[in-house]
């Protein structure tokens, strides 16, 4: 079976019921089967779904950015950062001079205490998707040899 180019519209919230995104109003999403885009938990459930078909699908932590990983929560103090750098909570940096690093996120600031966590701030959350297959087509040999999905919503280049 060739693999297919996926194209489908979104909306994801917590299962507490809070918004984290949503493609209205916007393209839809675009896809290649197993170019590792989509998390896998929602992927495997696309791949069964044809054009028009809507779903709620649940997606639990483990199968979208996996659980929260307690060694990526450390306390710093403040002045282990660069001087003058005015340090709040909701900042993010990265450690390592390198693109895949994890990013952290200042969590907690307490005196000369700083927390921060490299954790996915999605991380351990279960998800609620709602969605709606728009397109579904064998991917091109272009596609294939780039390993994404071209066309609105995709790679435009
Ligand atoms: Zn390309």
């Amino acid at each position: 079976m060739s693999r297919k180019v996926i194209g489908f519209h979104y909306t994801v919230k917590t299962e507490q019921g809070e918004l984290i995104d949503t493609s209205d109003g916007k393209t839809p999403l675009l896809f290649l089967e197993g170019s590792g885009q989509i998390i896998p938990g929602l992927e495997k459930e696309l791949a069964t779904m044809s054009v028009g078909d809507k779903k709620d699908v649940k997606v639990d932590s483990d199968n979208a950015y996996g659980p929260i990983n307690e060694e990526l929560k450390y306390l710093v103090k403040k002045d282990q950062f660069p001087d003058g750098s005015d340090v709040k909570v909701g900042d993010q940096f990265q450690l390592e001079n390198d693109p895949a690093a994890p990013i952290f996120t200042v969590t907690l600031i307490e005196n000369d205490d700083v927390f921060i966590d490299g954790n996915h701030p999605l991380a351990g959350i279960n998800l609620e998707f709602n969605v709606e297959i728009t397109e579904k087509r064998d991917a091109t040999e272009e596609e294939l040899a780039h390993g994404h999905a071209h066309g609105a919503g995709g790679h435009q280049h």
